[in-house]
């Protein structure tokens, strides 16, 4: 069965969640959806894996619908990728998948607007595309189920390194390659000192530890100067964040009137979230609960408050202690499309210029030459779930695409396999460390 093999072969969502891909492919669906948008700024790994891949995706795409039992197959892409169309639209036909072509908005690709967008249903709040017969996966993760259903694991992560690189570019890098490495591979940085983003600079996080490593999600980094204002604000401490809301939140609402998701009629406030702090020392005894509904997308914090707040951090603090509290929010309004919504969507032009990110907007051209680390660190904990259980020990010579760590037969998780031949050096609680001959 399908499943079995995407347990057994390692593959997870390979867009930025984890998700366990075995578990939708024993789902029954619908529709299953391809989600090719790829919005966030100055990510461009999966335009480049569409133009180099279609016909792998594609028969990972139709290999899900077999095991789902879904009748259609929809493929969300950006309308101005000619490029990736013109290699997917054959492939797509010959299965009877259609294309969804979609606009070049911020966020495009969320998953709650591309089932709205492919089907006009609405996922119920705080639910899963299946609730409404979809099955989504990010384009890569169908490579890879078309991977594994050939015999080959998730070995190595398709990303681009970009921003303040010689060389920005695609490739492909072995699980656990260090960020050190990526960026020797993009040519190197053009600034002694940076900040990098790490899955995006709206979603992702800001790391500064090159030392940092290669897991099933990384869609790819995004150095900046670290004196650019976007390393500036990110990096600022969450007590510091919260204390400037308090003092300098006017409540203009601005934050939820660009919401995506309030805009497609789900109850969150952004601004409500914020008046939380207002009420109490921190908030965090008085959070508004509809921050429970927020996606995290961002937009809100680097778009739309015109003070430089931090109302989706606000969000994030919120759904953390609302979770620990064991508080659930229940939307009573029935979800409606907002009659504004058309015209309140922001244009990737409009964002990378609000980001101050327009100088480092640029192609990332793919380079068949894969990153070739010297060491690897295997995460036993890239995936959604349980983290996974060694099953070599050190000193043992392991070949690529051996069976490295495994979660439990009744575990949420996917196993781990080496992402390049060599001996296994150390083993500790979160990694495998091989290195490569
Ligand atoms: S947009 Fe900014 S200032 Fe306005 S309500 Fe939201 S956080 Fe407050
Ligand atoms: S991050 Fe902000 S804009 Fe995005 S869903 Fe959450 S509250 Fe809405």
């Amino acid at each position: 069965m399908l499943s079995e093999i995407l347990k057994e072969m390692g593959v997870v969502g390979a867009g930025g969640a984890g998700f366990p891909t075995y578990v939708k492919a024993s789902a029954q669906a619908e529709y299953v959806l391809a989600n090719g948008a790829e919005c966030e700024p100055l990510v461009h790994k999966d335009f480049e894996i569409m133009c180099r891949y279609p016909r792998e995706i594609i028969a990972g795409m139709a290999l899900m619908m077999a095991s789902t039992g879904a009748k259609r197959g929809k493929f969300g892409i950006k309308e101005k990728n000619r490029e990736a169309i013109d290699a997917i639209e054959p492939e797509a036909r010959a299965h009877g998948i259609e294309l969804l072509l979609l606009g070049d908005f911020y966020p495009s690709g969320d998953e709650y607007e591309l089932v709205y967008s492919a089907t006009g249903r609405l996922i119920p709040p705080a639910g899963l595309p299946l609730a409404v017969g979809c099955v989504v996966n990010n384009v890569e993760t169908y490579f890879n189920v078309h991977e594994a259903n050939e015999g080959r694991p998730v070995t190595r992560k398709f990303l681009s390194v970009t921003g303040a690189v010689r060389k920005p570019q695609s490739f492909w890098a072995p699980l656990g390659t260090p960020f050190r490495d990526l960026i020797a591979h993009a040519g190197g940085s053009t600034t002694p000192e940076f900040g990098m983003f790490v899955g995006g600079i709206m979603m992702g996080k800001l790391s500064f530890d090159v030392d940092d490593v290669v897991t099933k999600t990384t869609t790819g980094l995004i150095l900046l100067p670290s004196g650019h204002y976007l390393v500036t604000r990110k990096s600022r401490p969450a007590a510091a964040m919260a204390r400037i809301g308090k003092s300098a939140c006017d409540q203009c609402s601005y934050c939820t009137e660009f919401c995506p998701r309030f805009l497609l009629g789900y109850d969150v406030q952004p601004h409500k979230v914020m008046r939380s702090l207002g009420f109490t020392l921190t908030g965090a005894d008085n959070w508004n609960r509809s921050a429970e509904l927020c996606c995290a997308c961002g937009l809100c914090t680097l778009y739309a408050c015109p003070e430089d707040l931090f109302p989706k951090e606000a969000c994030d603090s919120a759904k953390t202690s609302l979770r620990a509290a064991g508080i659930k929010f229940i939307q009573e309004k029935p979800v409606r499309v907002h009659p504004m919504k058309e015209y309140r969507r922001v244009p990737l032009s409009m964002l990378r210029k609000r980001l101050k990110v327009e100088e480092y907007e640029t192609e990332a051209p793919f380079n068949s030459n894969d990153a070739a680390p010297k060491r690897v660190w295997l995460r036993l904990k890239q995936h959604a779930g349980a983290p996974a259980t060694p099953v070599v020990e050190a000193g043992a010579r392991v070949e690529r695409g051996d069976a490295v760590a495994r979660v439990g037969a009744h575990d949420l998780g996917a196993t781990i396999h080496a992402s390049v031949t060599g001996v296994v050096r150390a083993i500790s609680e979160d990694s495998i460390e091989i290195g490569a001959e």
